[in-house]
């Protein structure tokens, strides 16, 4: 990836890139909706890369091109100029949350590349914050050759820090999301899944491989429904009210996070059945995550599986952000001998399902869900099988 695009660079800026910022895109395996209830979430980070080719630039402009809007942009650091396109908001905010909590900046000419689906769940937005994110810091460190890790340092910051940011910057968009992408797109570990604390910002990688014959297959149903940013915000409002309602009977909630299953039995008819089944939803998956992750380290697999698919049945019933074209690619999978569990992963209303199987049930399970889905919805589906990729990194050129 990184030679093509490094003549790209040439051809557009004339200079040499100094490096390459990369950020992989996420799935999440399990804990959907959780994140901004102060749970437990699952996710993975994905093969998949935003790869931002950098050269700093000393006059505080950011120039940037992405290939995928197939557009330049140019403006001064710190100022995000209201006349910017959508996608170029997320390279401008980052910019500006970089400088003004006072974190190194300089200026910098940007190449953006993604092979992450842009808007197809695998979150190519918190990709494109970390990978930009990199690029800035890179470019305005004083000393070249110096990893994320040592930039961090330099800065007295952390990469956990940097995931607030983009959230920030994300949230300025006008996108209300939770820290999971950003967090994991930055603290993520190869070969691992991780256990993120979302209440408070902890991850716990927990080892993929220890089952040697477990496979990740992310399906991309190619539907986007339009339900999905206000059916957002409805059930953030939902959750709060479930919230205000146990937190008079309960001493300490201030989240959903904080009932157990018993006790949202005991008080469920204190509230409205909507917002009671709502609250269902985020209080048992909060415990099936937590379930989940022992069965990953214990080596069992259909456990794993097993919560994924009840997690998918109340993401569909209970919390109703599942749609017929999700449904249908869980049931195929869930059809083919091997597989363990299969569910919908992201906000829902389309995008992608996540399914954990044996190796051997990979081939057997692309060609139901080639053969299956077309069929029923007239939707090519994407099929990607991934391991769990390592998290941001930033890559100098060779000298
Ligand atoms: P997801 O994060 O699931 O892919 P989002 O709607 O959160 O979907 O983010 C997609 C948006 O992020 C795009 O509409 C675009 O504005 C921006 N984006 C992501 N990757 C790129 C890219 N490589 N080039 C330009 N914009 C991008
Ligand atoms: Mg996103």
């Amino acid at each position: 990836m990184i030679e093509g695009q490094r003549a790209d660079f040439v051809a557009r800026f004339a200079t040499e890139p100094h490096g390459f910022s990369m950020a992989p895109g996420r799935v999440n395996l399990i804990g959907e909706h959780t994140d901004y209830n102060d749970g437990f979430v699952l996710p993975m980070n994905v093969q998949r890369h935003t790869s931002v080719a950098f050269h700093p630039r000393g006059d505080g402009t950011v120039r940037a091109f992405s290939e995928h809007a197939r557009q330049a942009v140019e403006f001064p650091l710190g100022d995000a100029p209201e006349s910017l396109p959508a996608w170029a908001r997320y390279v401008a905010y980052v910019a500006a949350a970089l400088a003004e909590a006072g974190w190194p900046h300089g200026g910098a000419d940007l190449h953006i590349r993604s092979d992450v689906p842009v808007g197809g769940g695998l979150s190519s937005s918190a990709s494109l914050e970390a990978a930009v994110a990199g690029a800035l810091l890179a470019s305005a460190g004083r000393v070249p050759g110096r990893t994320l890790d040592q930039l961090l340092r330099d800065a007295g910051r952390t990469r956990t820090d940097l995931a607030l940011l983009c959230q920030k910057a994300e949230h300025r968009v006008g996108a209300l999301c939770g820290i999971m992408d950003q967090f994991v797109v930055l603290n993520g570990r190869e070969g691992h899944a991780l256990l993120i604390d979302c209440r408070r910002l902890r991850g716990k990688p927990v080892p993929l491989d220890g089952t040697q014959d477990l496979a990740v297959v992310v399906i991309n149903s190619r539907v986007h429904h339009d339900l999905a940013a206000n059916a957002y915000n409805e059930r953030r409002r939902q959750c709060g009210e479930a919230v205000r309602v146990f937190a008079q009977h309960i001493a300490g909630v201030t989240a959903l996070r904080d009932v157990a299953a018993w006790q949202w039995e005991e008080f469920r008819d204190r509230m409205d059945p909507l917002v009671a089944r709502r609250a269902q939803h985020v209080v048992t998956e909060n415990e099936r995550t937590q379930i989940a992750v022992e069965a990953l380290r214990a080596g069992d697999p259909v456990t794993v599986g097993r919560c994924m698919v009840a997690s998918h049945e109340s993401l569909r019933d209970l919390y109703e952000v599942s749609c017929r074209e999700l449904d249908l690619l869980v049931e195929i999978a869930r059809g083919v001998p091997g597989v363990y569990g299969s569910r919908m992963t992201g906000g829902g209303f389309g995008g992608c399902t996540v399914t954990l199987c044996r190796r051997e049930a990979i081939e057997p399970l692309r060609q139901a869900v080639m053969r299956e889905y077309p069929k029923a919805t007239g939707l090519e589906p994407d099929v990607l099988v991934t391991g769990a990729a390592g998290p941001a990194r930033v890559q100098w050129q060779a000298e």
